[in-house]
């Protein structure tokens, strides 16, 4: 049944509506609509000039529409007047192809068509930071070795408690919070769910974090490689693939059956399982553009060893079980850990090409290829044959340019608009002027 968002607003007295959408770089883009005209806005949507969307629009295009859907509703808990809701956008009454909530949506129709249905789980680490972003908030958080730190995670307690909190009161099912391995980084995790759930909590999470972090005068950020010489933030996706959607799935088809997968399976993926990990082994390289969508993303994957002595981050395109030196670990029976992905992955487009690689996978019965049982930090030069992730954001743009196959699948739409934004970003990027240049040029 279809919620309608005045009675929900009457029930929980809500004053306010942020109708949010999500553009091709990851912002999330809103409109505060007073309850008063959240009837209207529930059946027409609230109105964006195209251009201004970051969805690859002309200042000529008519206005995009934000329809609401109803069932993302989240009152603020931090701020209970206010209810975000995720809206799907639409153009002169059609879905707007690239807009990445709509890519993903498509994607879990397609998915579901050959019955299939993705849940994931994400691990979005993130730094707490003074609020001008230029240091650690916590002074005296200087360990060399600060995972798991019981005394810094407590020193900013206020803060993960209250995030912690929230996502009790949202029924999350948040299950641990610890300090990760830099200083002033923290990793907060919750329940695994359907991909566009997964999505939805996903960016309420990166506003509810940021809100609460700005309430106590911290200013807290995904970039992926925030600070030099520090792990960066990942955002770990735990997937698997079951018969049904929500509460109705009872069979996780990625795990093996002994009856029909005995002489096939590796650390308990079904064929199936093992296709879906030979699609994303596949367009590994292209998937980067997605997965590390930013300059600063190649400075997260290919790192140096950081202070900690670990970057926690792939530089290969590998698989193994339960040994996190890998893109991807197989931790499990019936699930994988991709852990490519950075804090500034778009959180609607990390699903997406998640199952659009997947999909591929299991269509032509692709083959992960050879799994690699070593430690890919120390013995990682030892690999031969396995694909080198993209060193930069150039390269993996072009790789998803070449990737016929997945630029398909994620639509033409989308494809064309994302290559030629993150293209003017790319040109934005190389035409400004370092010092690192002037240091070590001018006295050439
Ligand atoms: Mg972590």
């Amino acid at each position: 049944m279809t919620i309608d968002l005045t009675a929900f607003a009457k029930e929980k007295g809500v004053k306010y509506f942020m109708i949010s959408f999500t553009d091709l770089f990851g912002g999330q883009r809103a409109k505060l609509v007073p309850t008063q005209a959240i009837a209207d806005m529930q059946e027409e949507g609230a109105g964006f000039a195209g251009f201004a969307t970051w969805l690859d629009f002309t200042p000529a295009h008519p206005d995009m529409l934000a329809v609401p859907d109803p069932n993302s509703a989240i009152q603020l808990p931090w701020k209970p007047e206010v209810a975000w809701v995720a809206g799907n956008c639409v153009m002169e009454g059609e879905d707007v192809a690239q807009a990445p909530r709509n890519v993903l949506r498509r994607l879990i129709d397609e998915a579901a068509a050959e019955g299939m249905h993705v849940k994931t789980g994400i691990e979005a680490e993130f730094f707490l930071l003074s609020p001008d972003g230029s240091q650690i908030s916590d002074e005296y958080d200087t360990a060399s070795k600060p995972c798991y730190d019981q005394q810094a995670v407590m020193r900013r307690y206020d803060v993960i408690k209250e995030i912690c909190d929230y996502m009790l009161e949202l029924g999350w099912g948040p299950y641990q919070n610890d300090h990760e391995d830099a200083n002033g980084q923290f990793e907060m995790n919750w329940e695994f769910d359907d991909a566009l759930a997964t999505a939805d909590k996903h960016s309420f999470f990166k506003f509810m974090t940021k809100s609460v972090a700005e309430k106590h005068g911290f200013r807290a950020t995904f970039m992926p490689k925030p600070v030099e010489g520090l792990t960066g933030n990942g955002c770990h996706a735990h997937i698997s693939v079951w018969d049904a959607p929500g509460s109705e799935s009872k069979i996780n088809v990625f795990a093996t059956t002994p009856s029909t997968d005995s002489q096939t399976s590796e650390l308990g993926l079904s064929e199936n399982g093992r296709h879906f990990l030979g699609g994303i082994m596949k367009h590994a390289s292209a998937l980067a553009a997605i997965t590390n969508p930013t300059v600063n993303s190649f400075k997260r994957i290919n790192a140096p060893r950081t202070m900690s002595g670990a970057t926690w981050a792939p530089n290969s395109v590998t698989w193994t079980g339960n040994n996190r030196t890998h893109m991807v670990r197989v931790p499990g029976p019936g699930r994988f850990e991709l852990r490519l992905a950075d804090g500034a992955t778009n959180p609607y487009l990390l699903q997406a090409v998640i199952i659009a690689a997947g999909l591929s996978g299991v269509r032509s019965k692709a083959d992960p290829g050879k799994r690699y049982d070593l430690d890919m930090y120390a013995q990682g030069h030892t690999v031969r044959g396995a694909p080198k992730l993209p060193l930069n954001m150039l390269d993996a743009l072009r790789a998803y340019d070449k990737d016929k196959g997945l630029k398909e699948a994620m639509g033409k739409q989308f494809s064309d608009a994302y290559l030629k934004l993150k293209m003017e970003e790319w040109d934005s990027f190389v035409s400004h002027f370092s010092s690192w240049e002037k240091e070590n040029t001018l006295d050439i």
